[in-house]
């Protein structure tokens, strides 16, 4: 209940979410400043009568939450900065303007909801960015005070005016120091974490693809073995593993030297990737060792399989890269439900294999 209503207002963008909170938050605080402005008009502290504070306070209100609009339906998504901050710092910096300008002795309380203001700067803006909305109160703070000496110099003490302005400008001078420490440590959390996105998304890399042939690691067809065991259970159907080793592989290394075995490597994991489907896995198992999971796969079709890779190893043509060059596999193949343990049936189709090689290699074993 609670969830929804949070998605009702906030959005699943965790994004949109998080500028909406910031949003609702700064509505909030504006919203007891717009009660307090009902106080000064209540306690004839300004100079209006109540209806030009309620134009007043309609026609911010409605800029607000037009604001509100354009974060909640998505549009904000257009514009250079989503979050919609310098926008709502002016709009909200002008209103404070203005209730500075109708407040008469009680000027200076006005001053106080800025620092408010100023610090949801802290959240987004670069320092230029928070320079220029600092300089903004400031100055207009100081115009609206020389308007009102020019126009309503009764209105005005210049001696306390003048302290008060000068406070208040060097408190504006002290946040933007704050705000500028706050924007680097922000600006390094972030590279730290896109440095870190980085590092994960190599491991991850590392963990899961074998480097020379771009096949599975081993550790990640143990994964989607335990994987498949489980659906294999709930769904009572059957996988079968394929183990295959390349005949005779240190012989090719030390006729045509390593490197030209490393290729034969790459051009076998071509053969398995197009032999087999999507949803099956081939892994580089360690050396010349591979091992082929065939999702939901009879063992009839398994053979198939199988004959499909030792034929198309025995008939690739290496004549490009080693003249003379001729590789084959053996392959030996077990299902698993015939033995309802991962570890049995690897090691069946290990031995299978190890049976192909002593039958005279460059064949396939399923029984
Ligand atoms: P068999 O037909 O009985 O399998 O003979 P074999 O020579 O293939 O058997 P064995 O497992 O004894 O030899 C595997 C060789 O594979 C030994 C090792 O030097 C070589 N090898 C393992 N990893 C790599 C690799 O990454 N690159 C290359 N070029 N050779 C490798
Ligand atoms: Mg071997
Ligand atoms: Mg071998």
């Amino acid at each position: 209940m609670l969830d929804k209503l949070r998605t009702l207002v906030l959005t699943d963008d965790p994004n949109q979410a998080l500028r909406m909170s910031r949003h609702l938050a700064a509505l909030t605080a504006t919203f007891f400043f717009t009660l307090a402005s009902a106080y000064f008009s209540y306690s004839n502290m300004l100079k209006t009568t109540e209806v030009q504070l309620l134009d007043l306070n309609l026609i911010f209100w409605a800029g607000l939450l037009s604001i509100t609009f354009l974060i909640r339906s998505g549009i904000n998504q257009n514009f250079p900065d989503p979050s919609l901050t310098m926008v709502q710092m002016v709009w909200c910096a002008l209103y404070i303007l203005v209730l500075i300008y109708l407040l008469n002795e009680w000027r200076s309380i006005a001053i106080m909801p800025y620092f408010g203001l100023l610090s949801f700067g802290f959240f987004r803006l670069n320092f230029k960015q928070f320079l220029g909305i600092t300089f903004f109160s400031v100055i207009g703070y100081l115009v609206v005070t020389i308007y009102i000496y020019v126009n309503e110099p009764l209105r005005i003490h210049v001696d306390k005016e003048l302290v008060q302005t000068f406070c208040f400008a060097m408190t504006c001078l002290v946040m933007v120091y704050t705000g500028s420490a706050v924007n680097k440590l922000r600006t390094g959390f972030r590279e730290r974490n896109e440095q870190l996105a980085e590092a994960l998304r190599l491991n991850t890399r590392l963990a899961t693809t074998d480097d020379l042939t771009g096949l599975y690691t081993r550790r990640y067809l143990m994964n989607m073995l335990a994987n498949q065991k489980a659906l294999s259970e709930r769904e009572d159907g059957d996988f079968v593993i394929l183990f295959a080793d390349l005949d005779h592989f240190k012989h090719i290394n030390d006729s045509f030297g390593h490197y030209i075995g490393d290729v034969v490597l790459k051009d076998f994991a071509d053969i398995l990737r197009m032999s087999i489907r999507e949803i099956d896995y081939a892994s580089r198992f360690g050396g010349e060792e591979f091992v082929v999971l065939l999702v939901k796969t009879e063992i009839e079709q398994a053979q198939k399989v199988a004959e499909r890779i030792r034929h198309g190893l025995e008939h690739f043509n290496f004549s490009d890269v080693a003249p003379g060059l001729h590789v084959t596999v053996s392959i030996g193949i077990a299902n698993y439900n015939q033995y309802k343990s991962i570890q049995e049936t690897l090691m069946t189709a290990d031995n299978r294999m190890y049976k192909a090689k002593e039958q005279g290699r460059n064949r396939i074993v399923s029984e």
